[in-house]
Parts: C-alpha cells; sequence; structure tokens
C-alpha cells in the first residue's frame, strides 16, 4: 500500500496549533521594525530631518551630507535592532523580490572589528545585473547594474532564523540608466501622471501644491494545504499547482466556506502573520475565507503605490515563510486546484493628493463633480485604448487557467460604471447635459453614486475593471503577481489621457467657453470615440463575448501567447515613449522576460507531467492491475469470476497516458522556433493541451485504483483536511 499519503492524514490530523504567545496590543508593535519619518525626526537635526522629510514627500534628490546623515542614523538603529548586515531589496522584471547582504563590518588596522555605513553605501549597492533576467537589455554594454536607495520607501528591519537585516528598498539600473526592475518603470509612471493631471487641475483653475500619487489597496487571495500533503506532491512544490488530481465529491459547491469559521490551526498562522505585518508598518485590515475551501484573503488598507508596491512583495514573501513555521504550503498560484475557485489580486487603485483629497471621489460640490468626471472620463479613455496593455500587464502561465474561467473576469477588457454612472456619461455622450451645462455649475446629484456604489452587495463581480464608488478597481490581476506592472500600466494610460483631456479643454477655454460647457464638450468627445469600452452587463456571458468582439470592436486575447504581444503594439510603444515611462528598448526587454518565463513555466509543468506519470502513478497503476489479475487467476482456478473488476478499461487508460507522456516528450524536445511568438504559441497551444491530455487519463485512473495504493493526496484530502 502507499503508506505515505495515509500516514500524512493521520499526522495532520494528529497536529495542534503552532504555540504562539499572546499577541501584543497593536499600539506596542506598530512599525517598531521601520525607519520612518517618526523615526528619523527622533535621530536627526532639524536640517538633516527637513531634508529627508523633502525627500520623502516630494522625491526630491538628497544631497551626498543629508545621505552621510541618514545612513549614520539608520545605522546605529538597525545595530540597536540586532542587525549585522544590510541588504539593499530590489524587484527584477520577474515577479520576485531580490537581496544582497553585506555586513556592516570592517576590520580596522588593528584587527578590531568595527562598523561602518556611509551615505554611498546606503545609497548604492553593486549587484551583478547579469544574473538576473534583463531580456535585450542584456544585448547591449549594460549587462552589469546597481542598486539605489528609494527614499521614498521606508528601510525596515527584516528578522529571519539568523539574525535580524536592514533592508534598504531601491530600484535596479544598468550603467547605462536602463530600468532592470519594477520599481523604476512606476516611478517614472506616477511622475508622469503627476505632470498631466496638474494640467488638467490648472486648467480647472486649481492650484496643485503637493504632488499628487498613485494610491494602491490590493486584496490578496491564497490556499493553504498542510506541508504533509505537500511534500508528497512535486508538483505543488515545483510548480505550485496541483497538476494531477480527480475532482472531489464535495467541492465548492455548498458554498459554505466563504466567511465561514476560519479552522484554528490557520487563525494562528494568521494572527502571527498579521503581528509581522504591523511590525513593518503594513497596515493589515481584513483577512476572511474565500469562496473555495482551503482559500483565504488578506487586505491592508490602501497607501501610496510605490509604498503599497514595496508592501505587496514583502507580504507575498512573508505569508510564505510564516505559512511554513506553521506548517502549511502557501500557495500563490492562480489556479492550484482545477474546478475549484482560483485565487487573484484585486488592485484598488485611486489618484489624489493631501490638498486635493481623492480625484476619483465624485464629491458632494458641482465642482468636485467636474474634476471627478474628466478623471473617470480619462480613465474609461485608458482602458478603451489600451485594453490590450492591460491584458498583457497580467499575463502570465499561471493566470491564463483563471482568466475567461467562469468564475473571474474575462480577459477582454471593459470598464463597470454602475447604472448611475453609466447613465450620466450615456447623457453626456448624447449631448443631453450640454444645454444644461451653459448656465453654469450644475448638480448632477452624484454624490448619490458615493452611497450606491459603496455597497458591495449593487456591485458587478464580472468585470475585469469596475468603479466602487472612489476607485477603480481591476480585478484580472493574478494573485502571485508582482502590482506594478498593472500599475504602472494605469497610471501612464492615465498620464496620456489627461494630456488629451488638458489639450482639448484648453482649447475649448481659449474659444471662450465656458468651464463646466468646456468639460461636457470634451467629455462628450472622448464618450463618442470610447464609450464602447462601458458595460454594466453579465461579463462571463457568452453574448459579451460575442458583442465585445464582433459589435464594439474590443480585443479578446485568451492566452498569454495572444496577449504579450501587445508590448510591442506601435499604440503602446507611442504610448510609453511619449509620456517618458519607458524606452522603447526597455519595453521590448519586458516582452522578451516575460515570454520567457511564460515558456519556461510550461516547459516545467510538462516536465513534471511526464515525471509524475511515469514514475508514481504509472507503478499504482500496474499494482493495482497485477492484483486483479492475481484475484482473478485464483478466482478462475475455483471456477468463479469477479464482475466489474474495470480490468480492460484500467488498462486502456493505462496506456492511454502512457502514450500522451510519449507525445508530450517528443513535443517538449522541439526546439526550432523562428520567433519567441511562434515559441509562445506552440507552447500555448500543443503543450498546453498535451498536458490536459495526461491529466484527463491520470484522474480517470484515480477513481479507479484502490484508495491505498495511489501516492499522490487526493483533492478532497489536501482542501478539506487542516
Ligand atoms: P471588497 O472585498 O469589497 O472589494 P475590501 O474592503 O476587501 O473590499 O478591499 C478594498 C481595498 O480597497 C482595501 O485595500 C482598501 O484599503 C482599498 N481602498 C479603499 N479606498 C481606496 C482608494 N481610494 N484608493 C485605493 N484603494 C482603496
Ligand atoms: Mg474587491
Amino acid at each position: 500500500g502507499h503508506a505515505s499519503r495515509l500516514n500524512a492524514i493521520t499526522q495532520i490530523t494528529n497536529r495542534a496549533p503552532k504555540e504562539c504567545g499572546k499577541t501584543k496590543p497593536l499600539t506596542d508593535i506598530w512599525a517598531t521594525d521601520v525607519f520612518g519619518l517618526a523615526k528619523m525626526e527622533e535621530a536627526l537635526s532639524k536640517n538633516a530631518f527637513k531634508a529627508i522629510k523633502n525627500t520623502v514627500t516630494t522625491g526630491a534628490p538628497l544631497d551626498p551630507a543629508t545621505a552621510d546623515v541618514v545612513a549614520s542614523a539608520m545605522k546605529v538603529w538597525a545595530i540597536s535592532k540586532g542587525a549585522k548586515f544590510f541588504s539593499h531589496v530590489f524587484y527584477p522584471m520577474t515577479n520576485i523580490t531580490a537581496e544582497k547582504h553585506d555586513g556592516f563590518i570592517i576590520t580596522n588596522p588593528e584587527g578590531a572589528a568595527i562598523t561602518e555605513f556611509t551615505g554611498s553605501l546606503l545609497i548604492k549597492g553593486e549587484p551583478d545585473g547579469s544574473s538576473f533576467p534583463n531580456g535585450s537589455l542584456r544585448m547591449t554594454n549594460a549587462a552589469r547594474g546597481y542598486t539605489a536607495w528609494d527614499p521614498t520607501s521606508p528601510a525596515y528591519i527584516m528578522h529571519t532564523a539568523n539574525g535580524a537585516t536592514l533592508m534598504i528598498p531601491s530600484v535596479f539600473i544598468s550603467w547605462t540608466g536602463e530600468a532592470l526592475d519594477k520599481k523604476i518603470p512606476l516611478l517614472r509612471s506616477n511622475a508622469a501622471m503627476d505632470k498631466a493631471a496638474r494640467k488638467v487641475l490648472s486648467l480647472m483653475g486649481e492650484e496643485t501644491i503637493a504632488p499628487l500619487n498613485a494610491s494602491c489597496g490590493a486584496e490578496q487571495e491564497y490556499f493553504l494545504v498542510d506541508e504533509h500533503f505537500a511534500h508528497l506532491r512535486p508538483d505543488l512544490l515545483l510548480a505550485g499547482r496541483s497538476l494531477f488530481g480527480a475532482a472531489p465529491a464535495k467541492g465548492q459547491q455548498f458554498d459554505d466556506h466563504y466567511f465561514g469559521a476560519i479552522p484554528a490551526r490557520v487563525q494562528v498562522f494568521m494572527q502571527a502573520f498579521e503581528d509581522k505585518l504591523y511590525r513593518l508598518g503594513i497596515p493589515a485590515k481584513t483577512h476572511h475565507n474565500e469562496v473555495a475551501p482551503g482559500q483565504f484573503e488578506i487586505a491592508p488598507y490602501f497607501e501610496s503605490s510605490n509604498v503599497a508596491a514595496d508592501h505587496q512583495q514583502l507580504m507575498m514573501t512573508l505569508m510564505k515563510s510564516t505559512a511554513k513555521e506553521h506548517g502549511f504550503l502557501c500557495l500563490l498560484h492562480e489556479k492550484p486546484f482545477a474546478g475549484v475557485n482560483g485565487s487573484g489580486k484585486h488592485v484598488n487603485w485611486s489618484v489624489g493628493n493631501a490638498t486635493q483629497g481623492n480625484l476619483l471621489d465624485p464629491g458632494s460640490t458641482p465642482h468636485d463633480n467636474l474634476n471627478f468626471l474628466l478623471f473617470c472620463g480619462a480613465v474609461i479613455r485608458g482602458v478603451h485604448k489600451h485594453g490590450g496593455l492591460l491584458r498583457a500587464v497580467i499575463a502570465s502561465a499561471s493566470n491564463d487557467h483563471r482568466l475567461g474561467a467562469n468564475e473571474a473576469p474575462p480577459a477582454i477588457l471593459s470598464v463597470y460604471l454602475g447604472d448611475q454612472l453609466e447613465s450620466v456619461f450615456n447623457d453626456i455622450k448624447a449631448g443631453k447635459l450640454l444645454e444644461k451645462a451653459k448656465g453654469g455649475l450644475m448638480d448632477l446629484g452624484l454624490s448619490q453614486i458615493l452611497k450606491f456604489e459603496r455597497d458591495p452587495g449593487d456591485r458587478n463581480r464580472t468585470s475585469p475593471f469596475a468603479f466602487t464608488g472612489n476607485r477603480f478597481e481591476f480585478r484580472a490581476v493574478g494573485s502571485s503577481q508582482s502590482v506594478s506592472g498593472p500599475l504602472v500600466a494605469m497610471n501612464t494610460m492615465l498620464a496620456d489621457s489627461l494630456d488629451w483631456i488638458a489639450e482639448r479643454l484648453e482649447a475649448a477655454l481659449a474659444n471662450g467657453t465656458d468651464k463646466t460647457a468646456a468639460v461636457i464638450v470634451v467629455l462628450k468627445e472622448l464618450m463618442e470615440m470610447h464609450g464602447n469600452v462601458v458595460f454594466g452587463g453579465d461579463g462571463y456571458s457568452e453574448e459579451w463575448h460575442k458583442e465585445a468582439v464582433e459589435v464594439r470592436c474590443l480585443k479578446n486575447l485568451p492566452t498569454s501567447a495572444d496577449a504579450l504581444p501587445e508590448f510591442k503594439a506601435p499604440e503602446v510603444i507611442d504610448l510609453f515613449v511619449n509620456t517618458g515611462v519607458l524606452s522603447k528598448d526597455e519595453l521590448f526587454s519586458r516582452f522578451e522576460v516575460y515570454a520567457e518565463q511564460y515558456i519556461l513555466s510550461l516547459e516545467v509543468e510538462a516536465k513534471l507531467v511526464i515525471d509524475m506519470a511515469t514514475t508514481q502513478i504509472y507503478p499504482a497503476v500496474t499494482q493495482h492491475l497485477t492484483h486483479l489479475a492475481d484475484v482473478s487467476q485464483t478466482l478462475s482456478g475455483l471456477s468463479l469470476s469477479l464482475e466489474n473488476t474495470d480490468l480492460n478499461e484500467a488498462v486502456e487508460q493505462a496506456n492511454g497516458m502512457m502514450s500522451a507522456v510519449k507525445e508530450l516528450k517528443v513535443a517538449l524536445a522541439e526546439h526550432n522556433f523562428a520567433s519567441t511568438e511562434e515559441h509562445m504559441s506552440f507552447s500555448a497551444k500543443t503543450l498546453c493541451p498535451l498536458l490536459l491530455k495526461v491529466r484527463e487519463h491520470a484522474d480517470t485512473l484515480e477513481g479507479m485504483v484502490a484508495d491505498d495504493l495511489w501516492p499522490l493526496p487526493k483533492y478532497q484530502e489536501m482542501l478539506f483536511i487542516k
């Protein structure tokens, strides 16, 4: 029999939650491991603090003398927290977080150990750029790169089993100034958005003092599986999802998991995890069960997009390591279990500042309403013009399993506004508001929308991009992804649209048109060109798929192989080059890296399928068959026979599985591709279906082979036993 799987079940059902002691009050632990403005104010002179505060809030460069003072204060603080090492943390083009650790220690001529940390060490580090994927940029002389401190994101202490390390959030840049990471484009996109937004606001007669910032609040879904099961599933360990597994008798059809009671061991994990987040100044706010069994969600309160993106990365790292401490494997994959609800990361996004507030908030005065309509219109135009780009920034082999399935947003990008706001924009489009507007400021009653849309019960859940009362929510983002790519796309398309709006608004105002009428005129043109993207119906329905493509001419890009080439589309190149967010080389290098990752992850899955089918599933099947054959023989010696042994069917399935494995091997050996695009499309159209073909046979066999012989933990075990 297969002792290890059954043994795992016994182990898990007998285990108790990890002892964690009592947690401390929030005020005792909040941001204790962060070197933020409050700590700097305590540690620095008035002048030095003023300089660094200016840098932190406006992104202005820091002079070397101040950098030295800050570095020294940071070092003293970090050492007092037990740190012996410091590390620049950066975000290469993949979704990972990278670190390079250095000791504070140097020895002096007398052989004594002293610590050193100067402004230049704080500001600049030198990892080896060539060991991180940099796409076509490695073809230039920019193979090596360096990291540079991003003072707008605070340094912090990371505690691990081997001690504490001072972590310094950084950008990663080539010697020739090209962005090799996900942070630089995010900072640039925010700057482009700020610049364009100021133009519009100043035409509206507003003085903008504080920089405008994009905000992000990301809702993270994840699965927890007990480590005893995970260790028996190479697919979960190496690919992050199950490549085999028959559907359980009890799935999520009962819908009893959502907001249900959280199992005790999971509760203890969540508490420990959230305490870590609080120490790091990450405002974890809600946690609950999700739709699928074994699935959970955590959503921190929103922050400025740059800090939110860093915190999101840190959260994913801590989630995995804390889960491990509690005997779980944390799965961030978008579709760990076929036939069970997948995981997403809803990216809530708005723009604003301390003086003007949130510009995507309709507000209560007619004047606020106008600004809101302009910014909301800019988003509508952006999603319409750059739906292809928005699809490309959420493309990955793993998210392909989710998009387009009947649970997650479809792969077609449309905008949901809600009934009331949609009718306002439709009235604008139909010219109904123009006459009214000529009378000066008018009340559109938009404050109603706030009240209505904030009620989650009334929201359309099938839309990939929805207005939710005071922000947009990009729901098609994958759970394992960095939020930076989606934020860059949103900020940049907004910058481009606000530029377009500013140009037309300026012309209309120069004609002597009254401000309210000018806004309506511009929005009327915008809606005539881009209103097609607004859709309030059922995004999952077949009618919508047909209408979207055939009537509205929206793009439907079902796989990453279809979506990633959008990075090279002429309108996307123009968008990034004109806004200064990415050069053409930088953009193309991203295509290369993402395409390579797509291809590689499917290859890894193909190899795992071959291996698991051959060395785990097939032997279990033959053992089962041997047993059945023995029994049949014994019985026939007694002139008896067994009916319903399914012997023939099992042999047929086993042969079918192994011949599909053979086909998969042949496909995997194919290396002759004219282009990356061709290779991607081969992976999507040939490899993926073959993976499924092997799986179908294996999953059928799972229902035939004696339970105690089956080597892989089954779906109902992994999902329901905690
Ligand atoms: P729901 O599940 O109803 O969509 P949650 O409360 O789980 O909502 O998550 C909403 C997320 O949106 C939170 O992270 C929240 O902080 C964030 N959010 C709220 N207001 C804004 C805003 N103006 N800009 C960006 N994010 C926001
Ligand atoms: Mg949400």
